[in-house]
């Protein structure tokens, strides 16, 4: 700990100014240059852009995944398997999101109506209840 900090508080970015002097800005976590000085950075911002410009273009290749949303069950093993295949890498994360929102909202649906069942239930044996007393 105390020598992460000490590194922290004395690295600079390893990068050469223009004016040939060494640039004095705080580097990258884990990286040896500054935000500006940093190849992966630049890397980064193309290759967002070309991502960005094939997403659009790109026709998306199915995923072997079945989308059962029919019950709270279904969702939980739709979730499961979205899970697995992000994990092993055969799932985008856009997609993952896409898919694990709608798979979210379908089981926030189903916990709703299982509720909304056992509701009505114990209004039906309140009501019982009361019309015994009364
Ligand atoms: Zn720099």
């Amino acid at each position: 700990m105390s020598e992460e900090r000490e590194q922290e508080e004395k690295a600079t970015c390893q990068a050469t100014t223009v004016e040939g002097r060494q640039c004095r800005a705080t580097p990258r976590i884990g990286r040896p240059y500054c935000y500006f000085h940093d190849p992966q950075v630049a890397q980064e911002r193309t290759g967002a852009r070309r991502e960005g410009g094939l997403a659009t273009k790109a026709v998306l290749r199915p995923v072997p995944l079945k989308v059962e949303l029919g019950s709270a069950e279904a969702c939980i093993r739709t979730l499961e398997e979205i899970g697995a295949l992000v994990s092993e890498g055969k799932l985008d994360a856009r997609r993952s999101n896409a898919l694990g929102y709608l798979a979210a909202q379908a089981l926030g649906a189903h916990k709703m109506a299982l509720l909304e069942g056992r509701i009505e239930r114990l209004e039906s044996l309140l009501s019982e209840v009361k019309a015994r007393e009364a």
